[in-house]
C-alpha cells in the first residue's frame, strides 16, 4: 500500500509504498517563474519550502523603454514596474550657456537653463 501521506508542501503526496518514520523531501519537479516572468524552471518542490528559496533570473533583457523614452532598460530579468523605470543616466547635453553640460538625470523635453553661476 503507497504511503499517500501529504507531504510538507501540502501539495504532493507520498509516493513511497508504506514506511515507518517520516516521510521522504518532496522532489516533485515544480515550475518557478522568474523575476520578470518570462521564463521558468524546474526545481524539486522541497527547495521552496527551506529557509532560501530559490530565486530564478533569467537572462533576457528587458526591452521596456526608460522614462526618458530615449534609453532601454536593459536589465536582465528585470523586475521594475513601469514607474520604477527611471533613467539614472546622466543628461550631459551642452546646456545654452555654452560651458556647461547639463547635470540632470536624463529627461523628457529640453534641458533647463544653466543653474552655475559664475562669480
Ligand atoms: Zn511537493
Ligand atoms: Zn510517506
Ligand atoms: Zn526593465
Ligand atoms: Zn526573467
Ligand atoms: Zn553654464
Ligand atoms: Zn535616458
Ligand atoms: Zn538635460
Amino acid at each position: 500500500m503507497p504511503c499517500r501521506k501529504p507531504l510538507k508542501c501540502d501539495e504532493h503526496y507520498c509516493k513511497k509504498s508504506c514506511h515507518s518514520g517520516p516521510c521522504d523531501i518532496c522532489k516533485v519537479e515544480v515550475p518557478i517563474v522568474c523575476r520578470c516572468g518570462s521564463s521558468k524552471l524546474m526545481v524539486e518542490c522541497w527547495t521552496l519550502f527551506t529557509d532560501k528559496p530559490p530565486i530564478y533570473t533569467c537572462d533576457k533583457p528587458c526591452k521596456k523603454k526608460l522614462r526618458c523614452k530615449v534609453h532601454n532598460c536593459g536589465t536582465l530579468c528585470c523586475a521594475k514596474t513601469k514607474a520604477e523605470h527611471l533613467c539614472l543616466k546622466v543628461c550631459g547635453k551642452p546646456l545654452s550657456c555654452g560651458l556647461h553640460q547639463c547635470s540632470d538625470f536624463c529627461h523628457i523635453g529640453s534641458c533647463e537653463k544653466c543653474r552655475i553661476v559664475l562669480t
